[in-house]
């Protein structure tokens, strides 16, 4: 029974006569006879209604009475609802619970109580109850229904009813003494006038004072007042079927206290809302319900703040999924494609202030404490999610920094003229400020997150990755210096083996010290390029004294060969027994002495194997490299062992023998012709 039907009532056609608002004004049966609460159709009519958004900006009346009195036909005359009314032909009951309806034209819920007569029949003062405790707890204005025959009637089913809203409200509100009211609006119906209406509502607030001092009071408040409570207003209606048209005015004039905030007496004061957040009220009425049912206590304050703790939840939960689409998008470019997103730090504080302004929006409408403490809890959940990217980027940032860090490095180092030292710092002031201004513009307010120890991390990749550059440069320096010194020691060392003589070795020294001095100035220019310290350069001497000593020693052992050893001797030989004095090829006679030629020859040639064999340092004594563990300098001074020089004089023997025979078989020739 809960579809909109206004043909269906006989007012139909009245409610059309003030109507403005084209709301719908579906009723829902909240709560049946059975007790069994339509929880879940709740926010789907506050939607219907228009309410389900208005925060606090609506307003909620409810309606108590005996049975069959008229309430429901002034709430469908008040409101433009369309609650049951008992029908008068057949006088059928209308359906029991507790309905609600939206005030046509108003934001206001309009709750009808359908209960059955019990205090009249002794018998169901428990649905009473427990209905007023659920309108209590929801309502800023009770409308209290009565005929003008039931004033004054103290014993009557009226004052049970009353006594039973009193007891119910001390239960409820006793912690909000004086802070929060609640309206008694008190309609007298068919009031003739005969008695006014001043003097009913004097002998009605006199009966109400009387049942407030009967009444056992929670401790502590023993002393309390009604005023505490409530505010009263008093209004009487003429008799509908006797008096239909100045019924329908009165009710008129009387919609306006409900509808118009400028109407003296407006009945919806702001200290009468119940604080009650329109998106929670489902939330709200089905926690009172559920206390109400299991008959515990109802506390409100701890209501609220159960109601504050779910309805929070719901819309943290909201905000945060919609949060979490937002900043999807960054996942493919930061975490897959590890990319650097440009806005990465606007990116996300818009989207952590949208997500946190849409959760303020709803949820600041509740309890304080509770919508403070979710907040908190939202936005580390917030943070989080983004901590995520914030980590994937400073990893990329990270990356290219060390890109950065590298592709200067290798750019400077290939310019003409630079200084390492130079290079390597401009390299690591500039990646180093990509990597902090990156890392800076990322890190969000309220947040703990740091890019500490990354920045130590990349400092040690530049530490490493310079490290591993400049000993690819000394390298390349060194290879560059053996070198020059092969360069300068090659032609030198070559001639002066050729020409052996006593100075022979002396000269190839002194070519060798020069390469090496050469050599040195070229260390110390670069020295200070690679911020090589004084040790390192000590170091760098030795090993150029060494390994040039080692070069030498390998262009003498090629010069000096076997082989070679036997050319160079030929060649003396040569030059000394087949060439006279003047350069000119011997032509031997009958008279000349070969014998005594050969042998001076062969005598002066086999002098020069000695002088090969040794590399003489008489006159180069100050010439010193350093031996160590497989390097002995006195033994590298030695060309030819003793062996070798017997086995080259043995050799070259043989070959001047050969000479000497076609000396002899020249002359022969010359003679026998
Ligand atoms: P409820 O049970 O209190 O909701 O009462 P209803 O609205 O269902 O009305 C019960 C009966 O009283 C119906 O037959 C109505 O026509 C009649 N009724 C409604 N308003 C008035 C009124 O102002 N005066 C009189 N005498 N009868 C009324
Ligand atoms: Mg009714």
């Amino acid at each position: 029974g809960d579809v909109q039907d206004f043909g269906s009532t006989s007012d139909a056609h009245h409610q059309d006569r003030w109507a403005t608002d084209t709301g719908n004004t579906a009723r829902l049966q909240v709560a049946n006879a059975n007790w069994i609460m339509h929880r879940d159709d709740l926010p789907e009519y506050m939607e219907k209604w228009g309410l389900l958004h208005a925060g606090f900006d609506y307003n909620c009346v409810a309606v108590f009475g005996s049975q069959s009195t008229g309430k429901s036909t002034l709430l469908n005359r008040l409101f433009g609802t369309t609650f049951d009314v008992m029908d008068e032909t057949q006088r059928r009951q209308t359906t029991k619970g507790i309905w609600m309806s939206r005030g046509r034209g108003m934001d206001v819920l309009v709750m009808d109580v359908e209960g059955t007569d019990g205090r009249e029949r002794g018998e169901d003062q428990d649905f009473e109850r427990k209905s007023a405790l659920f309108s209590m707890a929801t309502s800023e204005v009770i409308i209290l229904n009565l005929w003008e025959h039931q004033v004054g009637l103290y014993q009557g089913a009226n004052m049970g009813l009353l006594k039973t809203v009193f007891e119910v409200n001390l239960q409820l509100f006793q912690s909000q003494r004086g802070k929060e009211k609640t309206l008694l609006f008190f309609v007298i119906r068919d009031h003739v006038g005969s008695t006014p209406l001043a003097n009913l509502s004097n002998t009605l607030q006199a009966d109400l004072e009387k049942i407030w001092a009967g009444l056992s009071k929670p401790e502590g408040l023993e002393d309390c007042k009604i005023q505490d409570y409530f505010d009263f207003m008093y209004t009487g209606l003429p008799h509908k079927v006797l008096m239909p048209e100045k019924f329908d005015t009165e009710v008129d004039q009387l919609r306006s206290r409900f509808m118009d905030p400028k109407d003296a007496n407006y009945v919806f004061l702001p200290h009468y809302h119940k604080r009650i957040p329109a998106d929670g009220f489902h939330v709200y009425a089905s926690g009172i319900w559920e206390q109400i049912m299991s008959n515990k206590d109802l506390d409100l304050p701890t209501q609220q703040e159960l109601l504050a703790q779910y309805r929070c939840d719901e819309i943290a939960n909201a905000a945060s999924e919609i949060f979490i689409d937002t900043v999807s998008v960054l996942k493919v470019p930061i975490l897959d494609k590890g990319q650097l997103v440009q806005d990465l730090g606007p990116q996300m504080t818009e989207a952590r202030s949208q997500a946190l302004k849409s959760f303020d929006k709803e949820a600041s409408r509740y309890h304080a404490g509770v919508y403070e403490k979710k907040r908190f809890d939202l936005l580390k959940k917030l943070n989080a999610q983004l901590s995520v990217y914030f980590v994937g980027q400073l990893r990329n940032l990270h990356k290219s920094a060390v890109i950065m860090f590298q592709d200067s490095i290798k750019s400077e180092l290939k310019k003409p003229s630079y200084n390492f030292a130079d290079v390597v710092d401009n390299a690591t002031r500039n990646s180093e400020k990509h990597f902090k201004e990156g890392a800076q513009s990322i890190i969000l307010p309220d947040t703990d997150w740091s890019y500490d120890s990354e920045f130590d991390q990349l400092q040690d990749d530049f530490a490493e990755l310079s490290a591993q550059a400049r000993s690819d440069e000394i390298k390349k320096m060194t290879k560059m210096l053996e070198k020059q010194v092969e360069g300068d020691l090659t032609e030198p060392t070559s001639i002066a083996l050729n020409n052996p003589s006593s100075e022979m070795w002396h000269k190839i020294l002194t070519v060798y010290k020069m390469a090496i001095a050469n050599g040195q100035e070229t260390l110390i220019k670069k020295a200070k390029s690679f911020n090589t310290s004084d040790e390192e350069l000590d170091e760098s001497v030795k090993n150029l004294v060494k390994q040039s000593w080692l070069l030498l020693r390998r262009k003498i052992d090629e010069e000096l060969a076997d082989s070679m050893v036997l050319l160079k001797l030929r060649s003396k030989f040569e030059d000394k027994f087949r060439y006279d004095d003047e350069g000119l090829p011997r032509v031997w006679k009958p008279e000349d002495d070969i014998d005594a030629h050969f042998k001076k020859a062969r005598e002066e040639t086999l002098a020069l194997i000695p002088l090969f064999a040794k590399i003489d340092t008489t006159r180069d004594s100050d010439l010193e490299v350093e031996s160590d563990e497989d390097f002995d300098f006195a033994r590298s001074l030695t060309v030819l062992g003793e062996s070798k020089q017997q086995d080259i004089t043995t050799r070259f023997k043989r070959e001047s023998d050969a000479f000497y025979l076609e000396a002899k078989r020249s002359i022969v020739a010359t003679t026998a012709k």
